[in-house]
């Protein structure tokens, strides 16, 4: 390794989407079509994207926050319901069950997952519990298969964010089908894959799909596709309170591109991962990602976690890290800490939670990072501890 003061100071991202010439000319091909919003597009993207996960159905939408709003609707969850999650995740996780008047009661963590820990799920059941809303916390798949044994023995629905998980893979299979009911995943440019902003909902259920369809566009009773191609007039219906939630043709022409590149994005994750991983043995105050057996993560993130003993504070670290252009995140945040939420049930018992999120950062990691960038960064750890 060289010493650091001889390397210029550089601009690292902790993430970056990466696009290239297919995606504008995708997108430009669809401007010039005059299809701009949902059409044949979206359902190319849905199609193949069943595909690539092994679900039956896929629904696009505008985001995985208005995913996870329909999924509930359409699990015909609402108020008096209480839906377990983890206070770990983005806050959207529990503002959908909050946007459809359930309540959110929210389960601590497993230490080393980061994810539900399924023995504090079963003993937060109640009378009132409806459904589990298991998240795959920056890509690593949650414990389904307990998960869903402790549903099927109290009767509960189970549902998952899998905003970071897109390619992740539980027990050989990806994440998208079958480990649940409906799967909601992101397409927004911190994720894996990106369409700028956008979502999908995978199932098996044809009569969940259906419904879905139909929320995401005013509850219409016909698609603009189907209308666009029949040759009578067809007159529409529009049977209960839906929304516009729809994903663009334009997002969906960049979809079907990213979607090609999906197996690369991973494969360059992974390898970019298990190099950190390598690189970063060394330090014995730092406890590097997981990876549970039967579990295959996308490193959406990479996020590690400092020991009590660290030489520096986690937010020293991330200052000295900027000071030198490279870019941090906090860990994942704690949903208990926002003003919505701290009164929400289980939000006093969150050991796991409050220390995962005071001691953990992501590091920088995205498609187009050099193993000199990533070499850098380490770099810098190791000096910033020198120093400190
Ligand atoms: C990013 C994220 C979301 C929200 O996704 P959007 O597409 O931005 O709405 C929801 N849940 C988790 C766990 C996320 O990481």
């Amino acid at each position: 390794m060289s010493t650091v003061t001889q390397v210029p100071v550089r601009n690292i991202p902790v993430a970056k989407p990466y696009f290239g010439l297919e995606e504008e000319e995708a997108i430009l091909k669809a401007l010039r079509s005059g299809w701009v919003s949902q059409g044949p597009r979206v359902a190319e993207f849905e199609k193949g994207f069943a595909a690539y996960v092994g679900a039956s159905h896929a629904v696009a939408v505008s985001s995985c926050t208005t995913a996870l709003h329909l999924a509930m609707i359409a699990l015909g969850l609402g108020p008096g319901d209480e839906v377990i999650c983890p206070s770990l995740s983005f806050i959207a996780t529990a503002n959908a069950i909050a946007y459809v008047g359930a309540t959110p009661v929210l389960v601590d963590i497993a230490r080393e997952s980061y994810n539900l820990d399924p023995k504090r799920v079963e003993q937060a059941i109640t009378p009132r519990t409806k459904a589990i809303l298991a998240v795959h916390q920056i890509g690593l798949p949650a414990a389904m298969a307990e998960i869903s044994q402790i549903a099927a023995k109290h009767g509960l629905t189970v549902l998952e964010d899998a905003a970071c998980a897109v390619g992740a893979e539980y027990r050989e299979k990806k994440i998208g089908l079958p480990h649940s009911r409906l799967a909601c995943f992101s397409f927004h440019p911190r994720k894996v894959l990106s369409t700028g902003e956008g979502g999908m909902i995978t199932t098996s259920e044809e009569s969940l799909v259906l419904r879905l369809r139909r929320l995401r566009q005013h509850a219409m009773s016909v698609s603009d596709v189907v209308r666009h191609s029949s040759r009578d007039v067809v007159t529409e219906t529009y049977d209960e309170v839906g929304f516009n939630f729809r994903m663009t043709d334009l997002q969906a022409a960049v979809g079907i591109v990213q979607l090609d590149r999906l197996p690369g994005f991973l494969e360059r994750r992974r390898m970019l991962a298990a190099r950190y991983n390598d690189l970063l043995a060394e330090l014995a105050w730092m406890s590097l990602p997981a990876s549970p057996a039967g579990c295959r993560h996308t490193y959406q993130s990479y996020m590690v976690r400092l020991k009590p003993h660290a030489p520096v504070s986690r937010d020293g670290l991330m200052q000295a890290l900027l000071n030198r252009g490279i870019s941090t995140r906090r860990g994942v945040m704690a949903i208990h800490h926002e003003a919505p939420y701290r009164r929400a049930r289980g939000a006093d018992s969150l050991p796991e939670t409050e220390a995962a999120t005071r001691e953990t950062l992501i590091l920088p990691l995205y498609h187009q990072m050099t193993e000199d960038e990533q070499d850098y960064v380490v770099e810098n750890i190791v000096d910033a501890t020198r120093r400190a």
